[in-house]
């Protein structure tokens, strides 16, 4: 079976609050990651050009990674986008489409409510320049506690927003907070895209189901040997079978936690420490 290595990113920036450090990397380790892509053969694509590549079956070379960016923050154009540049890598950029020129607000719990998002022009720019402009929903909700409606809203409506904003099809969709369920998988299927994304922490493969393909975590711990290691499997399962029973359960435990107030924060399963984002 041929193993699929998606790398997730959120942010990637010198600095932020300690309380959101499990999800952000510093340009320079940044780098080092990218080094060690180039210098051990590794091809990088977004997600869609590999799923195009398969469907077709075109070859695809011996080592090849997707990475992926959640959220549409502005620090990718400043801490990633130019050594992505230098590197000629492509990747996907998940989109929050109702915050665009705005701020994280989503983050607040977690000390980054207040971080840039790319405007409108930025986008446009990044998608010219080859990076792939995927949907991250319009307000990044926990999609699988809301009503149909306004899921079915979330999910249709932030492609509508982005094709119009890039004048391109948008064909690859990021849960937010990786929460996925089997109704929000129908209804990303039904919106019309080709692909979604979860977490999972997991090597992706050929079969995987389109729309909950697993994702590996990088974070800043990873130097150079841990990341190869991590595409290599070493420690990784390759996407593991259907949680359906933990997931579910996940689910229960969260609509209880959003009745009580504050909100808890912790994590489901699959997670590392440092909430959900
Ligand atoms: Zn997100």
């Amino acid at each position: 079976m041929r193993t699929i290595p998606i790398l997730m990113y959120h942010s990637v920036a010198d600095q932020v609050d300690a309380r959101y450090k499990t999800w952000a990397v510093t340009p320079s380790r940044f780098a080092s990651q990218m080094a060690a892509l180039s210098e051990n053969g590794y091809s990088v694509f977004g997600i869609s050009t590999i799923l195009r590549r398969l469907d077709a079956g075109l070859p695809l070379p011996q080592k090849f990674v997707a990475l992926t960016f959640d959220d549409g923050l502005q620090d990718f154009l400043i801490g990633a986008f130019p050594i992505l540049e230098e590197n000629r890598f492509q990747a996907t950029l998940y989109v929050v489409a109702g915050r665009v020129a705005s701020s994280s607000n989503w983050l607040a719990t977690l000390g980054e409510g207040d971080r840039p998002m790319l405007r409108v022009e930025e986008i446009r720019d990044l998608h010219f320049n080859g990076i792939e402009i995927g949907a991250h929903s319009l307000t990044h909700p926990e999609l699988d506690l809301l009503n149909r409606k306004a899921c079915e809203r979330e999910i249709r409506d932030s492609r509508l927003v982005l094709e119009d904003m890039i004048g391109a099809r948008v064909s690859t969709f990021a849960y937010p907070h990786g929460y996925a369920s089997p109704t929000t998988r129908q209804l990303v299927h039904e919106a019309g895209y080709a692909s979604a994304v979860r977490v999972r922490h997991a090597l992706s493969h050929a079969s995987e189901n389109r729309y909950g393909l697993s994702r590996l975590i990088v974070t800043q711990k990873h130097d150079p040997e841990g990341l190869i290691a991590l595409l290599e499997g070493k420690g990784i399962p390759t996407a593991p079978p259907q949680d359906r029973l933990a997931g579910t359960c996940w689910r229960i435990a969260r609509r209880i936690r959003n009745r009580l107030k504050p909100p808890l924060t912790g994590d489901g399963p699959f997670m590392p420490a440092g909430g959900r984002i």
